[in-house]
């Protein structure tokens, strides 16, 4: 390797991410350099790897959930970030011309690109990014918890999606990272969270550290008579398979709302009986990445209410990738995060 090449993790073929070396990039104007702190594995990743992600680019370096600093800003460039700030990056690049760019929906938009998916990530020791998208960190939050911010922007997307109000019941499925965090954000709101999780260390740090109140695994929560007010306000799904997306219909008492975070695979179907979301008059709600999450994620994690830290099961280095990918797809973890 020389001083102008880097070391990343890329998609090459259907089925691996592959560590090579590459020349670090040239910066185009409006870009920064950003030098990357800390880089967390996510499902979308593992989706990516077995060609599941439609929008992924062949040969594109992955990594969407990142921290850094910025090494270098383009002279072209109009920003008040300064050199060697820590900055969380939204991943999300909105086309800024459509219907929905014009019209406060940007996360919709058909010419969305993402860092990480579409265009290199942050798997990576540099990284080009548009100025857009580094979001300055203050300097009480450890650039490891910043690279939970973007998870943490879309779990406050799916959040405010399923209205929760003071006092609320709320029904958690799922306590990996995306559902520990739902909880959290529930219940430093107000609600009363009860989780479904098959692992038990994940149910433990879910009473323990964040926030919820009750904690059950699959099967042992029966659900009520809904009609009769039995069962939750809000339930989110944060699972991803047909199975739970279903169960969180079952888990909801009349005039509920049921959100569906977890991202299933492109041809999963589920059967929801019309009849019945009718008579209880439910609300099915799907949550689509991040829009105007990413500063509230930055705040959140800032203020420090919760241990976030503690979602950070495995830490490795870049060389090291491979083993990282291994613990990641063994799922016992929570996040697995890479420090290149
Ligand atoms: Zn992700
Ligand atoms: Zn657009």
């Amino acid at each position: 390797m020389t001083l102008s090449e880097m070391n990343v993790a890329r998609w090459e073929k259907e089925g691996s991410i592959t560590v090579t070396t590459t020349l670090i990039p040239k910066l185009r104007p409006g870009e920064l350099l950003i030098k990357v702190a800390a880089s967390g594995l996510c499902g979308t990743d593992m989706h990516i790897c077995h060609g599941e992600t439609p929008h992924a680019s062949k040969n594109v370096v992955i990594g969407h959930e990142f921290s850094g600093y910025v090494e270098a800003i383009h002279p072209d460039t109009i920003t008040t970030l300064t050199l060697g700030q820590l900055v969380a990056i939204d991943p999300n690049m909105p086309c800024n011309a459509c219907t929905y760019c014009r019209n406060r929906k940007y996360h919709l938009c058909p010419n969305l690109s993402c860092i990480g998916v579409s265009i290199h990530g942050g798997m990576s020791q540099y990284v080009a990014v548009p100025v857009r998208a580094a979001v300055p960190v203050p300097s009480n939050v450890p650039a490891d918890v910043a690279s939970l911010a973007e998870p943490l922007s879309c779990v406050v997307h799916a959040v405010d999606l399923g209205e929760i109000k003071t006092g609320d019941q709320v029904l958690v499925i799922g306590a990996g990272p995306i559902g520990l965090m739902t909880m959290a954000l529930c219940a430093t709101g107000g609600a009363r969270v009860t989780v479904i999780e098959p692992n038990e260390m994940r149910r433990k740090n879910a009473l323990d550290i964040f926030g919820a109140s009750a904690a059950y695994a699959p099967g042992d929560l029966v659900p009520g008579d809904t009609l009769k007010g039995e069962g939750f306000d809000v339930v989110f799904e944060c699972v991803g398979r047909a199975q739970t997306m279903t169960d969180a219909l079952t888990f909801a008492k009349a005039g509920a709302t049921v959100v569906w975070v977890g991202v299933a695979k492109t041809d999963a179907t589920v059967t929801v009986s019309p009849f019945d979301v009718y008579r209880r008059e439910l609300t099915i709600r799907s949550t689509y990445t991040n829009p105007y999450g990413m500063e509230r994620a930055v705040n959140i994690l800032a203020d420090g209410k919760i241990q976030w830290k503690q979602l950070i099961s495995h830490k490795f280095t870049l060389e090291q990738f491979d083993q990282a990918w291994a613990v990641f797809r063994d799922g016992q973890g929570m996040k697995v995060c890479v420090t290149p």
